[in-house]
């Protein structure tokens, strides 16, 4: 489903992939679990476009509903795949192969797409979003989920609470309109707001 001009919300179930078609070409940001990547080709047949048109893979972090497609789809689509530095143990260890991350990042690198790494650790320890600053787009990842509204991560699968708090408040010093989250609905406007107002009540109830 195409969000904004040139931002499409893949969605897989309980999990989103994205789609930002750049002018340097189209950028796959997560790549859902391992035998969605069919759907993520097929969602891209519907666009008219070929899986070679899509020359980078964006992963946030390594957990498998985020990283699961990820081999299927570089060898299909012929992409370069990048995570940040700290994250690619663990992705080539959820994967079970090596040699899958192309390009390692560090915090407020620039990256294919006119997007820039944010690194916001907690969550897992190379977990990272990827902000649009003059499209005002970031993508969170699982930094912050937005199922019943907007909230941090969950608990259960979040290996540094008060870390990933830390990389919340890191996030609300961002401007940004648009979020979209790894889990529930994309928010469209105003989305910079909201996490402002989430570390209000995170700060209120410390
Ligand atoms: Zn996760
Ligand atoms: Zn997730």
């Amino acid at each position: 489903m195409q969000l904004v001009p040139g931002l499409h919300q893949i969605g897989l179930g309980y999990v989103n992939a994205f789609l930002w078609d750049s002018p340097d070409g189209l950028v796959l940001i997560d790549a859902g679990v391992d035998e969605q990547a069919a759907g993520i080709l097929a969602y891209l047949t519907g666009l008219g476009r070929q899986p070679s048109a899509v020359r980078w893979i964006l992963i946030t972090h390594s957990h498998p509903d985020h990283i699961g497609g990820a081999a299927k789809l570089k060898e299909v689509c012929g992409a370069q795949v990048l995570a940040h530095r700290d994250e690619v143990a663990a992705i080539e260890s959820s994967l079970g192969r090596a040699k899958v991350i192309d390009r390692e990042l560090v915090d407020g690198e620039g990256t294919p797409g006119g997007l820039k790494a944010i690194h916001t650790p907690g969550h897992t320890r190379g977990h990272t979003c990827y902000y649009h600053p003059r499209r005002s787009i970031l993508f969170v990842g699982d930094a912050l989920t937005n199922r019943e509204g907007l909230a941090g991560p969950s608990e259960k699968y979040t290996a540094d609470m008060p870390e990933a708090q830390r990389s919340i408040r890191k996030l609300s010093q961002l401007s940004f309109e648009i979020a979209c989250f790894g889990h529930g609905e994309p928010l469209t406007a105003g989305a910079c707001t909201l996490v402002d107002r989430l570390v209000e009540r995170m700060e209120s109830n410390r």
